[in-house]
Parts: structure tokens; sequence; C-alpha cells
């Protein structure tokens, strides 16, 4: 297979081509760098199979040749790069979004779009099937992000049912894993930061909002699944995650002790409209992919530790790195 993967260089789409390639695709990323590292697709670059094209997903995307699809990751996806980032998070929703569907089109690709389980907002149902429409704020501080794969999701559908583009929409639950960075702001990367400098893990309110966290490996073979998948009803979104539901104060303390640090934790504003619970159903994957996760929390934070202990040297303590290698 001949694929497209834009968003490649980020924290999902290198773990995505790194299975591809292992797979026997063609892999061609396209990414503007805009929170995504060159060296997440170093390694790959002798294989013969993988090409970088240095291009923002907004722009027209020129391919010569067949192509047998497009996986549409290209966004910016944690709430401090989104808000950095609020034009372009909306505008790579909706015009890198008609781009990659309309290079599907061209190619009679199928096409993936990366969804969000952020379309559910602040969930009034719980935990959240793929039926439920969701409590978005559209003007609040995360609605350029929850707005942009909402719109994504419409525009996929519309292409599906007005130009019979064969297209498949994962709604992806909170993921994490190496190759996160360490400043994303995410929760994950944040507390083992913070754990592995022995400085305090900030736990956001009183800590009691939830999420179900899902290990990238786990995340990449759902995709794949669906991906590959011929079902008739494949085009319906899909939620993608674990559903093992955790405070995040409970997180902040479960980092710690597998850290090995002896990091307190300082409690900080909740920012505004942080949903207060996340769990996904997993029926319809599981029926129509035959996929579940297989690495449970305390397993996937201990491999993301170890990571992050060697590949962010600059933000380890050392006390705590032998700590935590002991
Ligand atoms: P990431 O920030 O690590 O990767 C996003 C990649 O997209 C980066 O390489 C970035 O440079 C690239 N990009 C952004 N805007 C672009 C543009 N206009 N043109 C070209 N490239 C552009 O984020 P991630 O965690 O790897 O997320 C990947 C996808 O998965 C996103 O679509 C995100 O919404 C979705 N997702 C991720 C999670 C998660 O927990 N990681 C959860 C839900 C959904
Ligand atoms: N969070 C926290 N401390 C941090 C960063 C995040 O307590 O240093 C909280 C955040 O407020 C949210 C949860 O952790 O309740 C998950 O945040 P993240 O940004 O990882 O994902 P999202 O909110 O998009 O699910």
């Amino acid at each position: 297979m001949r694929v497209v993967v834009t968003g490649g260089a980020g924290f999902v789409g290198s773990h995505l081509i790194e299975r591809l390639l292992d797979l026997g695709c063609e892999v061609h990323c396209v990414d503007n760098l805009s929170t995504g590292l060159r060296e997440n697709l170093a390694a790959w670059h002798d294989r013969g199979r993988f090409f970088f094209h240095f291009q923002d997903v907004r722009e027209y995307l020129a391919f010569s040749g067949p192509l047998d699809a497009v996986v549409h990751l290209a966004s910016p996806a944690s709430p401090v790069d989104y808000m950095r980032l609020p034009v372009a998070t909306l505008m790579g929703g909706a015009l890198g979004t008609h781009r990659a569907l309309g290079l599907a089109r061209a190619k009679r690709a199928r096409f993936l779009l990366a969804s969000t389980s952020e379309v559910y907002g602040d969930p009034q149902r719980h935990p959240q099937p793929e039926s439920y429409w969701g409590n978005v704020n559209p003007v609040g501080p995360r609605s350029v992000y929850d707005e942009a794969k909402r719109f994504a999701e419409a525009l996929t559908m519309a292409y599906h049912r007005t130009h019979r583009v064969d297209t498949r929409i994962a709604r992806i639950f909170n993921t994490y894993g190496p190759r996160m960075r360490a400043h994303d702001g995410r929760v994950i990367s944040t507390f083992i930061r913070q754990a592995l400098r022995g400085e305090p893990l900030t736990v956001a309110g009183d800590g009691r909002q939830t999420r179900s966290f899902c290990y990238v490996t786990d995340l990449v073979e759902g995709l794949v699944r669906l991906l590959r998948c011929d079902a008739p009803q494949a085009h319906a979104p899909v939620n993608l995650g674990n559903a093992d539901e955790h405070t995040i104060l409970n997180l902040a303390h479960a980092v710690a002790r597998l850290a090995g640090s002896a990091s307190s934790v300082a409690f900080v504003p909740l920012p505004g409209d942080d949903p207060h619970l996340r769990r996904p159903v997993l029926d319809r994957a599981r029926q129509l992919l035959d996929w579940q996760p297989m690495v449970a929390l305390e397993q996937g934070l201990l491999r993301t530790i170890t990571w992050a202990a060697q590949a962010w040297p600059g933000f380890v303590d050392g006390a705590a790195a032998e700590r935590h290698a002991a």
C-alpha cells in the first residue's frame, strides 16, 4: 500500500508510520512541524519507502501516482498547543481536512480522519458511546479544537455521502507513550517531567476529574485495523481508547510512585471547560475491529517513564533518575 500520513511527525503519527513501514507500506508524511519533530522520523529515511514532505496541509496537496490511503492526523492536539495556535487549529480542521479529503477523492484512496473524544465536550452521558452527540461550548477556550474536529467529521461524512469517498473516523481518547514532548502540556508528560525532576505535580482543580488513558501501541493497532476494515458500516465513527478510568489525582500518585519520585502534589486552577469525566464505550471497536487495548496503565506508564528518563535528559533531576533506575 502507498499511504499519505498527514501530521506524521507528531506523537501518534510517528508510531503509526513505524507500524505502516513494518507492514511493508510506502509512506509519505506531510507535516509542517508546527508541533511535530523531525527527530521522530529520523530513523526511517534509509528504509527507501519513507518520504517526508515539509508542507502545511492547508495548502494544495499534490502527489503523482496512485495512493491507497490518506490518514489525516495533522492538527495541534494538546490544549497548550491548540490554545497557542487557535486559528491554525480551526483552519487546519477545516481547510486541511478539505485538502486531505480532496486528495483521497482524486486518488480514489481510503481516507481516515483522526477525530477525538473532545467531540463529546464535557459529556452529560457517561461513559461515551459513538451515538452520543456531545456537549461542547462553541465559544469556550477549547472550542477551537473541539469544533474543528466536529467540522472535520461533518466534512468527512459529506465527502462520503456526496462524493462516495471511502472514509473512516476514529474518535481517539487520551493517548500517551514515548515521543510525547516534555513540554506538550498534556497531563502524563507533565507529571512524568515533574516527577523525574522531583518537582510538585500540578493537579488541576481538586483532581477528581477523570480521563481514560490508552497506550500508543494499542491506539496504533486500532487505527491500522480500522484502516484495513472493509465492513459496510466502517465509515461510522469508532471510539478508540482504553476504558480504564482514573481521576487525575490518582494518576499523579501513580506517576510519582512508578517514577520513584518524592514529588508532592500542588493543586492549580482548573482550566476553563475542562471535561469532568471521560471514558469510551468500546463495543463498536470490539465488534467491528476485534480490537481491545492490551497495555495496562501501570505498564504503559513505566515504559513511558523509562523512555522519558533517557529522552529528556535536560529535564531530569539526577537523584530522581537514579531512584527510578534503582
Ligand atoms: P502532535 O501535536 O504530536 O502531532 C500533530 C502533528 O500534526 C504534528 O507533527 C504537527 O506538526 C502536524 N501539523 C499540525 N498542523 C499541521 C498543518 N496545518 N499542516 C501540516 N502538519 C500539521 O499530536 P498527536 O497527539 O500526535 O495527535 C495526532 C492526531 O490525533 C491529531 O489529529 C489529534 O487531534 C488526534 N488525537 C490525539 C489524541 C492524543 O491523546 N494524542 C487524542 C485525540 C485525538
Ligand atoms: N491536568 C493537570 N495538570 C497538568 C496538566 C493537565 O491536572 O499539569 C489535567 C487537565 O486539567 C485535565 C486532565 O489533566 O483535567 C487531562 O489533561 P490533558 O491536557 O492531558 O488532556 P485533555 O484535557 O485534553 O483530556
